[in-house]
């Protein structure tokens, strides 16, 4: 069985609602893809053009070479299987009558089944993991299990494709990854075609091979997760700052949530960058919460896999790295300094000072003297951490001395007053 889909620059709207502006796609046989958005983008809408259940205003879906509107029904029900959003029976029929509706393109006019019928029915219930539950009715299973039956349905159908809405939204994560694992082993063996509106964005990252990520009724992104599920994608669409992180087993983008965008009017991306200065995670816990408050962050000079260093790498910053447990050298020293040359405020975290990281903290001594704030968290103080001979106390000193601003903790609302217009009640843009 082969199946071949072309969405062509699809327009529907409700009443005078646009919902859906100009979306193209195609899907070929043995395709897993992914359609995702937020709440109110058209996922729906889309899903339920391509199953001729809403009609578009213009455009086009074509498949296998014909367009849908002259597709009959009962012949497009042998090439597609849809799973709506919530979609059960309406009567409260057993497990067994409800896969068994699966068969109906297949029935002659008599509605008599065949053994053919019959196996494809068991086989569906099988698959599903819901033949124990064939006697049971509709209404006495659990919200997994009703979900199973209503996916055995349409496997029942014995479709080159299959179309579904959200089937895991209202299920708990051990029975979404069953459904998701047990979609993708159907994927995998049977070749089968399968189109899946998802909100979660981990799970559509790790079972589909191609997303579609919709936005105000348009395709915004389209391709391997990698491609679409970007911190900038994210941050548009969903108004939400994120972290991407390869997931451990399989190094599949994982969005991991971290605050919500800052409202239109009222943009918290301050002009001034501050630069870190830190090493061995002194620096982790200041980058995390000023990361958090939206401050715009640099950091140098971090060594390569240093804890600071994977921060900085995970949080997406500018930085200057030098080489695993090499001392500064003039170039990365200078490239700091550079680093430093146009940001707003300078901090230097309580890093343990060596010889090799002396260059760290006359690199701080620099900013001050181009007039730049400089906070010092001297929490503990410089001479706990000091097993450079005592230059780097001499350091500190002068850092004190020329007016850096010292601290137990880090201020975070003196850092930001500090970059900020005395004047403007809110961040500038
Ligand atoms: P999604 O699946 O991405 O959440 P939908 O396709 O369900 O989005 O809805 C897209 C937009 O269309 C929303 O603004 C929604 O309110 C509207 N909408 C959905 N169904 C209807 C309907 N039957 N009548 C009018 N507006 C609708």
């Amino acid at each position: 069985m082969s199946l071949h889909v072309e969405v062509k620059n699809l327009v529907f709207s409700y009443g005078s609602e646009t919902v859906l502006d100009g979306v193209s796609l195609s899907l070929a046989q043995g395709d897993f893809i992914g359609i995702i958005g937020p709440n109110g983008s058209g996922k729906s809408t889309l899903l339920k053009n391509m199953a001729a259940v809403l009609t578009p205003d213009s455009g086009e879906i074509i498949i296998d070479g014909k367009a849908l509107a002259h597709w009959k029904r009962r012949n497009l029900a042998r090439r597609m299987g849809v799973v709506g959003q919530g979609g059960g029976a309406g009567f409260n029929f057993t497990v067994e009558e409800m896969v068994a509706m699966g068969r109906y393109p297949y029935l002659d006019r008599f509605g008599s089944f065949k053994p053919a019928d019959r196996q494809a029915v068991e086989r569906a219930m099988h698959l599903t993991g819901c033949y124990h539950l064939r006697q049971r009715e509709i209404f006495s299973l659990s919200g997994g299990e009703r979900q199973r039956a209503i996916l055995a349905r349409a496997l029942a159908q014995e479709t080159p494709c299959l179309l579904l809405d959200e089937p895991t939204s209202f299920l708990d994560l051990g029975y979404q990854v069953e459904l998701l694992e047990l979609l993708q082993s159907l994927n995998q063996r049977e070749k089968l075609t399968i189109i899946v509106v998802m909100h979660d964005l981990n799970l559509a990252s790790r079972y589909c091979r191609k997303l579609f990520l919709l936005y105000r009724g348009q395709i915004y992104a389209g391709g391997s997760p990698e491609e679409v599920l970007t911190r900038e994608h994210i941050l548009e669409v969903y108004r939400t700052e994120v972290l991407i992180e390869p997931h451990p087993l399989d190094e599949k983008p994982q969005v991991i949530p971290v605050a919500a965008a800052p409202a239109a009017g009222s943009e918290n991306s301050f002009k001034k960058r501050v630069h870190l200065i830190g090493g061995g995670g002194s620096a982790t816990p200041l980058m995390k919460e000023l990361f958090v408050k939206g401050l715009s962050l640099s950091a140098g000079v971090l060594s390569v896999g240093d804890s600071d260093w994977v921060t900085a790498r995970r949080l997406g910053l500018r930085m200057v790295e030098e080489s695993p447990f090499s001392p500064i050298s003039p170039l990365r020293h200078r490239q700091n300094l550079e680093l430093i040359g146009d940001a707003g405020a300078v901090m230097l975290a309580p890093l343990y000072i060596g010889p090799g990281n002396l260059p760290n903290v006359e690199a701080a001594l620099f900013a001050l003297e181009q007039g730049m704030p400089l906070f010092v968290i001297d929490n503990p103080p410089a001479a706990s951490r000091d097993f450079a001979g005592g230059g780097g106390v001499t350091l500190y000193r002068r850092l004190h001395s020329r007016g850096a601003l010292f601290q137990n903790e880090l201020d975070v609302d003196a850092i930001i007053r500090l970059l900020l217009p005395a004047s403007s009640p809110f961040p500038q843009s």
